[in-house]
């Protein structure tokens, strides 16, 4: 296990300014097998502010999982998860490095590209999108420029002020949209309901999807209630029954499905799952981290159909430096899953250096 600080090309801030980040701190797995096999997770939670999740926190639960884990066949990845699970309830985002690494070792056992156990590589690339930025108007117009030179089509711009600032933001930035652009606000949690309900009727003209408006899901509701704009879930979804209770109250249109998040591939392949079949379409990424968990996401992603396939973010193209050879890349604003067996990213060990720990199974 390693950790991994991951300098931001540029400082990052969202919901509202609230939140601030210029460098991440990764965490990096590798899982040895018997046979010779070597598996790769990654665990990157955006900062220790945006989620109830820290590096920390990762590596104290790989610690504690690390004598259960140890010595299971990688390639049952749900009789791992169960025993994750058994062994420290909860803490999905902990679980995630591990289960990634299995899922990364079952796929090189089966010779096959990890899409390919997740439901099959589905035609075409991964449609990307970028990550804009919270600030002024003009900030905002500037960052997306720099996506559109890096051949990004589809754009989630940073909103959360008061109300007149992101009624604002909102009018410009959809008018700046070219033919065959798409655009997401994504509040962050930044308003209340009584904002977002103010903000959203005021621009209900504008038809754009409108991410995570509130702190909590009851505020969610509210706002469902009173709104009439295609609505998505991001950081409230965190469990696969948060994602059943969604579908039942017909909360959202849309939800952002973040692999570190959610626990890992084993219960995002579940939540995907359940959105496919509600009709839910899913931005497919992870919470940041290097091309390694970003591969991961394009392979879940990859398998996962269209239309309900919408974007995916690559953390890694907000990076001084990337350590991972292989994976995906932005290829003019689409990304496609590796060839290559397992998930096809390998972190380059000499720039990761000394390990944090090492764990070996009891024998
Ligand atoms: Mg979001």
């Amino acid at each position: 296990m390693w950790g991994l600080d991951l300098a931001l090309k540029r400082p990052y801030s969202l919901s509202g300014g609230r939140l601030h980040f210029e460098r991440l701190d990764s965490t990096i797995l590798r899982l040895d097998t018997d046979e010779g096999l070597v598996g790769w997770g990654e665990g990157c939670p955006w900062g220790s502010t945006y989620l109830p999740a820290f590096a920390g926190g990762i590596r104290a639960g790989v610690a504690e999982l690390a004598p259960t884990v140890l010595g299971l066949d990688p390639r049952r990845t749900d009789v791992v998860y169960r025993a994750m699970d058994l062994a420290l309830p909860g803490h999905g985002y902990v679980k995630s490095a591990i289960d990634m690494a299995c899922w990364d070792l079952a796929a090189q056992a089966a010779g096959l590209p990890l899409c390919d156990l997740l439901g099959g590589r589905t035609d075409g690339s991964v449609r990307l999108h970028s990550s804009i930025p919270s600030g002024t108007v003009d900030e905002l117009l500037a960052e997306i420029d720099l996506a559109r030179a890096e051949g990004y089509t589809f754009h989630s711009a940073k909103i959360g002020a008061d109300v007149e600032t992101d009624v604002e933001r909102m009018r410009t930035l959809d008018a700046a949209m070219g033919p065959g652009e798409e655009l997401t606000f994504d509040v962050n949690r930044s308003w209340t309901p009584a904002e977002a309900i103010t903000a959203l009727n005021t621009t209900r003209e504008i038809l754009r999807v409108v991410e995570q408006p509130c702190q909590t899901y009851g505020q969610h509701l509210a706002v469902r209630a009173a709104v009439g704009q295609p609505l998505a879930i991001d950081e409230s979804l965190v469990t696969v029954d948060d994602m059943v209770r969604a579908v039942g109250d017909r909360a959202c249109e849309v939800v952002g499905l973040k692999v570190g998040r959610v626990g890992g591939i084993t219960p995002a392949r579940r939540i995907r799952d359940v959105a496919v079949a509600a009709g839910i379409r899913m931005n497919v990424e992870d919470t940041g981290g290097t091309a390694l968990s970003a591969t991961a996401a394009v392979h879940l992603a990859q398998a996962t159909p269209e239309p309900l396939r919408r974007a995916t973010w690559l953390c890694f193209d907000h990076l001084t430096d990337n350590p991972v050879e292989g994976g995906v890349a932005n290829d003019g604003g689409t990304a496609t899953a590796p060839d290559s067996p397992g998930i096809g990213a390998v972190p380059d060990q000499a720039a990761l250096g000394q390990p944090l720990a090492i764990f070996e199974a009891n024998r």
